[in-house]
């Protein structure tokens, strides 16, 4: 079973947040069951500076009434022999980041048109012939339709890391794929009528939808009539029968070959369950030394400064409990509204730190040297953080929602509060120290949360069976 995985990014060579991550333990965990994986995303002009791969070959395909030329770049994950492509356009695909909105939809509609040129490419040059193409997110959404309109009969599984991000924009784009307006009616149902919805085209005409949580999966179900993307889900429900029209919940996993302490060269201190005590306990005093902080009960957030991330909670949980005695180091960068509201908080109370940018180095230290991570997620999809920081033996104090209601055992390896609410957050994070204070049980927690296995294998196998089921169909 040959399966082409594509997306917007891949750790180690491009990463903004967990797809990242995704895209690059799923591609080295599925040879391990026996699909054989390759995965492609665009040459960034970051990767190419820090990369310098050698040009394989190229193609060529009609865009926006030109001919444009694709660099295929190749090379393999760290470690392993499986392959990673990067396709490179100077007019389209060397940008990460674009504010423009309608350039940005342009640039994935490139990307998309370039993946379904890319797989002839494969067949061409490497006998390599994808039987399964595995989008995620919207920057991939349109290869389904694009395929369909080709009439290439190859099944797409569409996999949402979050449903938030739409790919909403001009209409214009189907000119710019020759996707004639009649043949894509489809595209048509965005609200205002005349801009597309690339995930709700998706949605409808991917062979299979999946998202990264079973609880999220039942979450996007159960919220149809507050989405704007529920007409989309309906209407894929009509048009498939109602098992294969429904949206599958695989819950993401990590790779223990990046996330191990044991194994971790950026940390202070290695450790393992049973040198937990003083590996953290060291890898704590020289984080702490470092960022200026004193010896005290250690919490942390480590995120993507967004809405959904659930800062602001925490800032009025920290406004309204100055009196803990605590440390709260907070890593993130994103939303300059978030940020500053982060900096008021880091300069009125000594005891918070707050670090603004991405830093994978400073990301590591944190894990290792806190007691606690804060996840006040309005909603989370997965989330990896908590699963990283309980390798790390850092204790989750998290939103029950999504992802990190599936991944976290309340009282047992973890602490869940209602999301939301400052309130109930403050409760948590003093249950959190209550805990701490009793040696034994939080021992018990700690080895818990280390030993969890939240590796790839499990889900590995879950997508091999997705797959599978979609070949079977066909
Ligand atoms: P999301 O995908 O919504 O951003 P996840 O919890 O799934 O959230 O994954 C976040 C990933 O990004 C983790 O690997 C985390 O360590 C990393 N990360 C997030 N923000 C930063 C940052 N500012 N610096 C370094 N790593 C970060």
């Amino acid at each position: 079973m040959k399966v082409l995985i594509t997306a917007y990014e891949s750790a180690p060579f491009y990463k903004r947040g967990g797809l990242g991550d995704v895209i690059e333990s799923l591609p080295k965990a599925l040879p391990k069951v026996g699909v054989d994986v390759k995965s492609v995303i665009p040459y960034y002009n970051e990767i190419k500076k820090k990369y310098h791969f050698e040009k394989e070959g190229e193609f060529s395909f009609e865009f926006n009434g030109k001919t444009e030329n694709v660099g295929v770049y190749a090379s393999v994950y760290p470690d392993t022999k499986v392959s990673i492509y990067f396709l490179q356009s100077d007019n389209y695909l060397s940008l990460s980041k674009t504010k423009d909105k309608d350039k940005r939809m342009c640039q994935f509609a490139f990307f998309n048109l370039a993946i379904v040129n890319f797989i002839g490419y494969l067949s061409e040059h490497h006998k390599w012939t994808a039987d399964i193409i595995h989008c995620n997110d919207w920057h991939t959404a349109l290869i389904p339709l694009v395929l369909e309109q080709k009439k290439l009969a190859i099944p797409t599984l569409l996999t949402i890391h979050n449903l938030l991000y739409q790919g909403v924009g001009s209409l214009k784009v189907l000119d710019l794929l020759n996707i004639k307006n009649e043949e894509a009616r489809e595209l048509k149902r965005g609200v205002p009528a005349n801009e597309m919805n690339v995930l709700g085209e998706g949605i409808v005409h991917a062979t299979c939808v999946s998202t990264v949580s079973p609880s999220y999966a039942k979450e996007i179900a159960n919220s149809y009539d507050k989405n704007p993307i529920s007409q989309f889900l309906k209407k894929r429900e009509e048009k498939h029968s109602k098992t294969d029209g429904k949206i599958e919940g695989i819950l993401n996993g990590i790779g223990y070959d990046i996330w191990n302490p044991a194994k971790d060269e950026t940390i202070f201190h290695k450790f393992d369950v049973d040198t937990w005590e003083v590996g953290k306990k060291n890898n704590k005093e020289d984080l702490l030394r470092v960022l200026g902080l004193q010896d005290k009960p250690t919490f942390c957030f480590i995120g993507r400064m967004a809405a959904q991330k659930g800062l602001d909670i925490l800032i009025n949980a920290v406004n309204q409990c100055s009196n803990l005695d605590v440390n709260l180091i907070i890593l993130g960068s994103g939303d300059t509204r978030i940020q500053k509201a982060v900096s008021i908080i880091d300069k009125k109370c000594p005891w918070v730190k707050a670090e603004f940018g991405y830093n994978e180095e400073l990301a590591h230290k944190i894990y290792a040297g806190s007691d606690f991570i804060i996840i006040p997620s309005r909603y989370e999809p997965c989330g990896l953080i908590q699963m990283i920081a309980m390798k790390y033996g850092t204790i989750p104090v998290a939103s029950r929602t999504g992802g990190l209601k599936d991944s976290i055992l309340d009282g047992k390896d973890g602490i869940l509060f209602k999301k939301g609410k400052s309130l109930k957050l403050r409760k948590a994070i003093k249950r959190a120290l209550n805990i701490q204070k009793d040696k034994d049980r939080y021992s018990r927690m700690v080895h818990r949360a280390m030993k969890k296995d939240f590796s790839w294998d499990k889900s590995a196998v879950l997508y091999k069976k997705l797959y599978r089921r979609m070949l079977n169909d066909k």
